[in-house]
């Protein structure tokens, strides 16, 4: 029951209730000169379990009559505030089996849309939540994936999905293409020069190579994560629609799936696709997909760099440029939520802090220190999409300007090639060690 190896200097001061937490944000329940661990119940959130890992827990509740935990199988007689007397045990109980029987019946369906959502019972759970919080911000989903069998279900908004499917593979694209460019380490070569630009470092130097070494990482780990999109046929891309009309996108860092959820109306795809309906000829042939790459480079961005949204870049129709954002940023007073994010960035980067505090601090921080400026600035979805965009604007300026049938026939192809090559490579099992 007492876990021993509690460090107690490490402990916070107990709570008005008797608890304390350990620097891991664990949190114990103070009993004398003894700790019990102590975890909310993962079904029944008024339930505490306490006892250390891997042992039977004692389920418990807490009164706030007396302030004190009460252990919950003697409790029969407890009745809660709208007058019902409530047996615990049999609550936990039903509440556990009905968890077992929906796990054991999605985890027969063979697609999204039928039900299935994983075949792991331990990720089930963390699958309901967000599904649960994902159903509070939709109206609704159109697609549960961008797999052929999906879009055979698309009606009106068929050339939209599609079109975002397109998006997923130019993006990875892209991203392949700056590695590649990158990693020929050319000094003179033109994306390099503008990274020393977006980030306002002197080549050559040790800030340099430090920002160029994690913006690759950040890069490669955001196009692993594409692939893997695009080796599963796009079946965790869904398309929804938002109560907030100005959502863009969204994923949740605790999904299991990580799905990456689309707001169709806000997609450029589906605006263009309504405009082509519409019969326009020259107007929509200088439609760029730009902006569907963009939002398809910050969503996995967040999964796989973990960046955050400290700022949003203006608007995702211009064409926005970097320098004058950051400018914007250099002169006008940063956001709160933005000069948090440098201070916690020139923390994790062990940077000693010059006496100033909050805003004044974030400024001095992000003017004065390159290192921080460039990790802050890369830590951050839309500016880090948009470097990304930037980069591969450099690579072929002039495919970008061409017409969009022969861009869509090139993207088909390489579809074709892509999704065939990784469905053949993807037979291994994810997290088989396909990465080093
Ligand atoms: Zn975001």
């Amino acid at each position: 029951m007492v876990d021993p190896h509690v460090n107690f200097a490490m402990l916070t001061p107990p709570n008005s209730r008797g608890i304390v937490r350990s620097p891991q944000g664990a949190s114990y329940l103070l009993l004398g000169k003894q700790v019990i661990k102590i975890d909310k119940h993962p079904l029944l959130s008024h339930i505490y379990m306490l006892g250390p890992e891997q042992t039977d827990k004692v389920l418990c509740r807490f009164d706030r009559g007396t302030q004190r935990f009460v252990l919950v199988p003697y409790e029969r007689g407890y009745v809660s505030s709208s007058g019902q007397e409530i047996n615990y045990v049999k609550v936990v109980g039903e509440a556990q089996r009905r968890f077992q029987d929906g796990f054991l019946q999605q985890s027969q369906k063979i697609r999204y849309r039928d039900g299935f959502r994983t075949d792991k019972i331990d990720e089930y759970r963390q699958v309901l939540e967000i599904n649960s919080v994902l159903g509070g911000n939709i109206k609704g989903i159109l697609l549960y994936g961008l797999d052929e069998g999906e879009l055979a279900l698309a009606g009106k908004y068929t050339g939209a999905a599609r079109e975002l499917r397109e998006g997923v593979i130019t993006a990875r694209k892209y991203i392949n293409q700056i590695k590649n460019e990158l990693m020929l380490g050319k000094v003179d070569n033109p994306l390099l020069q503008r990274v020393h630009e977006i980030f306002t470092v002197e080549p050559d130097s040790d800030e340099a190579e430090a920002l160029l070494i994690t913006l690759l990482r950040n890069i490669e780990d955001t196009g692993n994560k594409l692939a893997r999109h695009i080796s599963d046929n796009f079946s965790r891309i869904w398309l929804v629609e938002y109560h907030d009309p100005n959502l863009v996108g969204e994923v949740y860092h605790q999904d299991p799936l990580k799905r990456i959820f689309i707001n169709i109306k806000k997609s450029s795809a589906y605006h263009h696709n309504k405009r082509v309906n519409v019969k326009c000829r020259f107007l929509c042939s200088h439609y760029k997909v730009n902006d569907d790459v963009a939002t398809f480079l910050h969503e996995a961005s967040h999964n796989a760099a973990k960046t955050k949204d400290y700022f949003y870049l203006d608007s995702l129709e211009s064409q926005r440029l970097l320098n004058e954002e950051m400018d914007k940023l250099l002169k006008s007073d940063i956001a709160k939520k933005g000069a948090k994010g440098i201070i916690d960035m020139a923390k994790t980067l062990k940077v000693t802090l010059p006496p100033f505090k909050d805003k004044p601090l974030a400024w001095m921080l992000y003017n004065y220190y390159p290192q921080v400026r460039g990790r802050f600035l890369m830590q951050n979805a839309d500016l880090f999409s948009q470097i990304i965009m930037e980069l591969a604007d450099r690579i072929e300026p002039k495919a970008k300007r061409d017409t969009v049938s022969v861009k869509r026939l090139s993207a088909e192809v390489l579809a074709l090639f892509i999704t065939r090559a990784l469905w053949q490579a993807g037979a291994a099992p994810e997290g088989g060690g396909m990465r080093p």
